[in-house]
């Protein structure tokens, strides 16, 4: 689609579902000039990432709620929505809380990547040496894996990869048990390597990818329904396009 084109006003798009993805696409194309409708079959919008009051006044929230240092996407989106704000940063640091009271941490240091990590390998002690040591060996293809290679090991699970290259099974269970959880909510053994090395690689090559924020309050007060009423402002006042929110209760 040529953004050029004059009649682009007139032209009509429909975006399925309005959840961020649809949303997000939304704003981008009545930024562009498009008539946007967007189709949602529930009747409440955000997917996901909805949020609702409960009958007792308390809000209700259904999913995303910490943003990572690596959500650039989201983070520009909020920006030139003037919302980027709204995100409360926590410490740099990973907390793991295990079952009956353990737990450790990784505190990421002020240097280069991936060098911020080495002062939290060397004091973590609930990993012993050959464990850590077993992990610092296979660092170099999370860290500097071409898309060809995270592409290849699609074909296998995150654990086949782990024990593959003969990394510690302490790592598996403690370490990469709760990363796959929260990361898709599939376990190692069924989780794509492709997505667990991904995603390390990205934290372990940029510092700041693995900080924690999150939003203020609930979704809906602060990002989604903002969204949508801010885009509806943008539209009356600064376009006059017409900017369509079609909500189809499917049930
Ligand atoms: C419990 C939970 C916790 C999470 N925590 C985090 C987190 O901490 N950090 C993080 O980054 N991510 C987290 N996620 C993931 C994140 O919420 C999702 O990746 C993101 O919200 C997906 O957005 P989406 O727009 O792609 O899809 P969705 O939010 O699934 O939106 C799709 C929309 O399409 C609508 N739809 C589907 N079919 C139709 C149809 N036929 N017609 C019309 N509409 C239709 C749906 O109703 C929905 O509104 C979490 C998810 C869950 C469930």
């Amino acid at each position: 689609m040529a953004l050029a084109d004059q009649n682009i006003g007139r032209k009509k798009v429909l975006v399925g579902g309005g959840g961020l993805a649809g949303l997000a696409a939304a704003r981008k194309l009545v930024d562009a000039g498009y008539q946007v409708e967007v189709l949602e079959k529930r009747n409440i919008l955000g997917g996901k990432w909805s949020s609702w009051k409960d009958s007792d006044g308390e809000w209700i929230e259904t999913g995303l709620h910490v943003f990572f240092g690596a959500y650039d996407e989201i983070f520009t989106m909020m920006r030139e929505l003037g919302i980027y704000d709204r995100i409360l940063w926590k410490d740099h640091v990973l907390t793991y809380t295990l079952n009956e009271g353990e737990r450790f941490d990784f505190r990421t240091a002020k240097l280069p990547s991936p060098l911020h990590l080495v002062p939290t390998l060397v004091q973590n002690k609930y990993f012993n040496w050959p464990q850590k040591l077993s992990l610092a060996r296979n660092l170099y293809p999370m860290l500097f894996g071409s898309k060809d290679y995270y592409a290849q090991m699609d074909n296998m699970s995150y654990q086949e990869w782990h024990r593959g290259h003969g990394i510690s099974d302490k790592l598996l269970k403690k370490m990469f048990v709760p990363l796959s959880l929260a990361l898709k909510f599939v376990a190692p053994e069924d989780i794509s390597a492709k997505v667990v090395l991904d995603v390390s690689g990205i934290f372990l090559r940029v510092n700041g990818a693995s900080r924690m924020g999150f939003l203020q309050g609930s979704p809906e007060n602060h990002l989604i329904g903002d969204h949508h009423r801010r885009q509806n402002r943008i539209d009356r006042n600064r376009r006059g396009r017409s900017y369509q929110r079609l909500v189809r209760a499917a049930r």
